[in-house]
């Protein structure tokens, strides 16, 4: 018997009384939006910048402040907080059923230098306001739960690639943005980077996890839209692309003798905006980069080499599109007398999160009388880095203009609110299941 049923036969059985109150018939709980603004503003203090910003990277003296405060906030919260491995902060919330797996919920507070407010810290704070809200409601999950606050986001996900792929040496000995290594930025957090492959987890060793994220981009804003439901963080391929032409006096070689390299690469450039643009779809393609050699007003450029990247939630679509541009390229470049190449030089493969947790948004959002839209993550969160061992689900919120990485950036209180709401209600969700 589910619960309408065993709800009809009561109502049959009670005529028109009032039914007692039965547990499942309580209010869901709703998060204090208030005080996410309130540690919003506080966490700001640390690293904050004359720009408005601030300039929290990991692993320097603001960022470590940045996350005792954290540490409070997450304690105040009742959770049983700790430093793992790694070093990221991790809070506990015991569930009713010790032999389930943990649902986590996530996001870091580092950012780049120059950054925002928002980016990072709405998910955290908003994470530890859910903890915070199950304890003053009393409510007990089935499930553990976990609060964590990854370390060095911006940086490359570091801290939560050491719990879904681990950290190798050599990744421990690179050099960070604050010019520390890895390594000793980890010590420096309280964490043990000789003991990094203590925090790494198997797949099925989390039951789901769930970050709320600005949306960095203006997609939401524009459409006026408060959630967003994310179908995956993209996945990004790039190439050093390099023409070779031959290098000539710039007075003396006539038109129709040259071979010039940046020409033939201005023109392939032309064809990675019209290629991409020419499928339908949310795939993007961008040249940011260039070097023209020798690089002189009165030399024929002889050699260029220029950086290629495309994304897109498709692998396939991402290699589709690749070989129609290089084949456009290879054409141009014989017609130039040049020659091309293509050496890729990274690739991150797309991370798609869970179809059953999308739903479960959704219906969270409808909940609230809230308003949602299905769209990829062009940029990458750590929620990508989980997906490798665990299902995961993704909510963002508009980021007014669709600025980020900027002291530009913003997201009003109450599309946070409405944001962390939907967190907390579909946390409750996935507890049940
Ligand atoms: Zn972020």
């Amino acid at each position: 018997m589910d619960r309408r049923e065993f709800h009809r036969r009561l109502l049959g059985a009670a005529g028109t009384w009032a039914l007692p109150r039965l547990p499942w018939q309580g209010v869901t709980p709703r998060v204090d939006g208030a005080r996410i603004t309130q540690h919003l503003a506080a966490l700001g203090e640390f690293g904050k910048n004359p720009q408005g910003g601030v300039s929290r990277v990991a692993y320097t003296e603001a960022d470590r402040q940045g996350r005792d405060a954290v540490l409070g906030w997450m304690r105040e919260a009742d959770l049983s907080v700790g430093i793992d491995a790694a070093g990221n902060l991790v809070g506990h919330r015991p569930g009713r059923d010790s032999t389930l797996k943990p649902l986590l919920l996530g996001s870091h507070v580092d950012s780049v230098p120059e950054g925002g407010n928002y980016d990072g810290d709405v998910g955290s704070l908003s994470a530890i306001e859910v903890a915070r809200t199950l304890a003053t409601s009393n409510t007990q999950l089935r499930h553990p739960l976990e609060v964590l606050i990854f370390q060095n986001e911006e940086g490359g996900t570091i801290g939560s690639h050491a719990i879904g792929t681990g950290l190798t040496t050599a990744e421990l000995d690179r050099v960070s943005q604050s010019g520390k290594t890895i390594r000793d930025g980890i010590r420096f957090l309280g964490g043990d980077p000789d003991k990094i492959g203590s925090v790494r987890r198997a797949r099925g060793d989390i039951a789901a996890y769930l970050e709320l994220h600005i949306e960095q981009g203006g997609v939401l804003d524009d459409a006026k839209i408060p959630i967003g439901v994310v179908l995956g963080i993209v996945g990004i391929r790039h190439w050093d692309v390099t023409v070779e032409g031959f290098a000539n006096h710039a007075g003396t070689t006539p038109m129709n003798r040259r071979r010039d390299a940046l020409l033939v690469a201005a023109r392939c450039i032309d064809i990675v905006n019209r290629q991409v643009r020419s499928v339908p779809g949310r795939q993007v393609g961008t040249v940011g980069r260039i070097r023209v050699e020798p690089g002189a007003y009165n030399v024929i450029p002889g050699r260029v080499v220029f950086g290629l990247e495309l994304r897109d939630l498709e692998e396939a679509k991402i290699r589709e599109l690749f070989q129609a541009i290089r084949g456009e390229c290879l054409r141009i470049s014989r017609e130039g007398g040049t020659t091309i190449s293509f050496q890729e030089s990274l690739t991150i493969a797309p991370a798609l999160t869970d179809p059953a947790i999308r739903r479960s948004i959704a219906a969270a959002a409808r909940g609230l009388n809230l308003k949602t839209l299905a769209l990829p993550s062009g940029a990458g969160h750590d929620a990508q880095e989980i997906a490798r061992i665990a299902p995961v689900g993704m909510i963002f919120i508009p980021s007014v203009g669709g600025i980020s990485h900027s002291p530009k950036e913003f997201s009003r209180p109450q599309d946070i609110e409405n944001g962390a709401n939907v967190l907390l209600r579909t946390l409750l969700a996935l507890d049940k299941t």
